[in-house]
């Protein structure tokens, strides 16, 4: 089984014609909310394609937190790692202008909450585990928890985003780490590697620090997929993208799912690939998220 621990949050989203200044206020669209977060997208991402899917977070005793639950449920993850309580559920307060771009306060919220004690909580889970898919929108001390608490036989997948550096044994844990260029530059701070324009030279950087392998994901090209016995790069088919929120997630979650059956890295990517693809040719976030017969295979 898949076990995604991470964040949940809902999207608030309203449309301006420009933003306020600082003691302005100007009106906006009607608001629009958006089931969203690293961890809740990429459970739903998993789940929609099929995958036995565990979600383990926190979410305020709330509205938002309840329409939380009700998608998770309704995209079939199982939700009795999903933890209700201690602060609201994490928001994300976005406006997006008439030439679309986006800004974004986020309240972590109930996010913030979930502790290594939660972790420790929720063995069951973790035991039952084939995959546990981390990012980083969680306390990083609850991502190293549970890299510490998973058994030898469960694979770790991380996305290191939003980017922070990562304690040696949680990088070490890695396999794969799932970074895009943004992500990969920031991880290897100070190392030459970092001005290179190279994502193979990201990737071998990252694994010489001792990731076990490297997804870099390249936005419309693709992906690189890296070990320590060499590198491929995995193309993406030409598509009208129309909206890329969410495609990182719809890609790790489903790199997790194929992992998790069996697959080899490289396979397990050339399938993200294609799932990231379709996710991008749909408006929002979840709700372009594609089930397994929305994946065409190669050259349909
Ligand atoms: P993030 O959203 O985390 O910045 P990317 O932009 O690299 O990550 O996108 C993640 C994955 O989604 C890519 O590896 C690719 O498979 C897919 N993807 C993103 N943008 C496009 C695009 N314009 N065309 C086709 N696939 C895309």
């Amino acid at each position: 089984d898949l076990l995604v621990v991470g964040s949940a949050n809902a999207d608030l989203v309203i449309g301006v014609q420009r933003r306020p200044a600082a003691g302005e206020t100007v009106l906006g669209s009607d608001l629009v909310t958006h089931p969203g977060g690293k961890g809740g997208n990429q459970a739903v991402a998993a789940a929609r394609l099929g995958a036995r899917t565990a979600l383990l977070a926190r979410i305020g005793d709330d509205a938002h937190g309840r329409l939380l639950l009700d998608t998770q449920r309704a995209a079939g993850v199982d939700t009795v790692g999903v933890l209700v309580g201690g602060a609201p559920t994490g928001v994300a307060l976005i406006t997006v202008d008439p030439s679309g771009d986006n800004s974004i306060v986020v309240s972590p919220g109930a996010n913030a909450r979930l502790t290594p004690g939660d972790i420790h909580a929720a063995s069951a889970l973790l035991a039952a585990a084939t995959v546990v898919s981390l990012q980083l929108e969680i306390p990083l001390e609850t991502v190293a928890a549970t890299v510490r608490a998973v058994g030898p036989g469960t694979r770790v997948v991380l996305n290191p985003s939003p980017p922070a550096l990562l304690p040696s044994d949680v990088l070490a844990a890695c396999d794969p780490l799932v970074a895009n260029e943004h992500e990969a530059r920031y991880l290897l701070a100070d190392h030459p590697a970092s001005e290179d324009a190279d994502p193979a030279a990201w990737a071998t950087a990252l694994l010489a620090r001792g990731s076990r392998s490297v997804v870099i994901t390249l936005g419309a090209a693709g992906a690189l997929v890296a070990d320590r016995r060499g590198h491929v790069h995995i193309p993406s088919e030409p598509v009208d993208a129309v909206d890329t929120t969410g495609a990182g997630d719809a890609f790790t979650g489903a790199l997790a799912w194929r992992l998790g059956v069996g697959d080899d890295l490289e396979s397990a990517v050339r399938f993200a690939v294609r799932v990231g693809a379709v996710a991008v040719t749909r408006p929002g976030a979840q709700q372009s998220f594609p089930t397994a017969a929305e994946v065409t295979a190669p050259g349909e």
